[in-house]
């Protein structure tokens, strides 16, 4: 009996080994070649002529790119994937491919911030007409709806703030009008949310966050459903877009261990969390998990689990407390992005970001992403830092 590709499991945790990789196709290793290539060799002029040929330009694509292509269409049951250099990227690239000038998008009031800066300084520019809805207001956003609506960008939960939009609800509507459902979901990845199972089109993931999952590579990937894969794939081609190998690659070997560490960063994100919402210089924890939280009962219903980010209220103190306590971390650096494997912390400014909503909160945000460091002692480094935080308080 000679040895062949399993056939495709669909539980995660299988499906994560699994995909992408032909090893009995590729003289048994393992893992897929890392293929630098721009120039691709054809056998005779009428092959070239042809284009039967399935690899005929680096840009085009690579049996390097294909493997995570083909692994995150599985795990998102996609009809297709396109990677692109960032998770930003992945944003205006899924914009391009479904808007024209003169149509009109809605963007909820609390997506990733350059998001909201790509569409008001470049689709403006080539005639797309923009407007932000409040994610948590069904009936404000029916009425939003124009007769040139064709697309509208959702994101679960909102950037900084943890807002939980009803998905399955918001492409319903969109439905109505025949509008493509956009959405980011970097937060769940496809292991904790499946947008295209709950009515989305284009399925956007930071790839940069989970998962490559230890900081070191930038990349996104968009995954569309069988109405929105032509015009994606197009668009990803007439832009140009590509990523480099080694990139790839190390997205692809980080994807194979999303499963264990996300397990870990919940739970260690759970604890942490839990133990700040019982302090009292806390006003709120904004963690979609946790059962008091804000929005936990879409989260219950629709997804299957949470990632290492969260956003808390501190109590109202001057600017300086706030340096006291993000200055006082040791275990949590100070920088953007997260999905890696180490604990970071941001002060969260969401005011000058909102239009169609408005962020007051008395006290300071704080935006956290916990690690995989043992929890015992990330929250012996917030109660040190909460601690300097009181006495510049004073
Ligand atoms: C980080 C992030 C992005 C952008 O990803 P980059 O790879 O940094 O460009 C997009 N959406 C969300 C929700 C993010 O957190």
């Amino acid at each position: 009996m000679t040895k062949k590709s399993p056939e495709p499991s669909t539980r995660p945790d299988t499906l994560l080994v699994q995909a992408g990789r032909h090893p009995h196709e590729n003289h048994g290793f393992v893992n897929p070649p890392v293929i630098h290539a721009s120039t691709v060799l054809f056998p005779d002029v009428e092959t070239m002529l042809s284009g039967k040929q399935t690899y005929v330009y680096g840009r085009r694509g690579t049996p390097t790119s294909a493997g995570l292509e083909e692994a995150v269409s599985a795990l998102e049951g996609a009809a297709g994937t396109a990677l692109t250099p960032s998770g930003l990227a992945a944003i205006s690239l899924a914009l391009q491919s479904c808007l024209s000038a003169g149509d009109h998008l809605l963007v909820a009031d609390t997506v990733y911030g350059p998001n909201r800066r790509f569409c008001d300084a470049v689709l403006a520019r080539f005639g797309v007409e923009v407007s932000y809805y409040d994610p948590l207001d069904l009936d404000a956003l029916k009425a939003a709806f124009k007769p040139n609506t064709r697309a509208i960008f959702t994101e679960a939960p909102g950037s900084l703030t943890f807002e939980m939009q009803d998905i399955p609800a918001t492409a319903a509507i969109a439905r109505e009008h025949d509008a493509i459902v956009l959405m980011d979901n970097t937060w769940a990845t496809p292991l904790y949310f499946k947008p295209i199972e709950h009515g989305v089109d284009l399925s956007i993931q930071a790839g940069t966050k989970y998962i490559v999952g230890h900081s070191d590579v930038m990349i996104g990937t968009v995954a569309a459903s069988e109405r929105a894969y032509g015009a994606l794939k197009q668009c990803h081609g007439d832009l140009g877009l590509h990523v480099g190998p080694d990139d790839v690659y190390l997205a692809l070997r980080g994807l194979r261990t999303m499963g264990v560490r996300l397990e870990r960063h919940m739970k260690n994100a759970l604890e942490v969390a839990g133990w700040l919402s019982d302090r009292d210089d806390v006003t709120r924890v904004l963690y979609p998990a946790l059962p008091d939280a804000p929005g936990h009962d879409i989260w219950k219903r629709d997804f299957t689990g949470a990632s290492g980010l969260f956003s808390f209220e501190l109590k109202p103190c001057p600017d300086e407390a706030v340096h006291a306590f993000l200055d006082a971390l040791q275990y949590f650096g100070l920088g953007y992005s997260w999905g890696g494997f180490e604990s970071l912390a941001t002060w969260a400014r969401p005011k000058p970001l909102r239009t169609a909503t408005s962020w007051d909160a008395a006290g300071p945000l704080i935006r956290i992403h916990v690690g995989l460091e043992d929890p015992a002692d990330l929250i012996a480094d917030l109660e040190q830092a909460l601690a300097a935080w009181a006495a510049t308080r004073g």
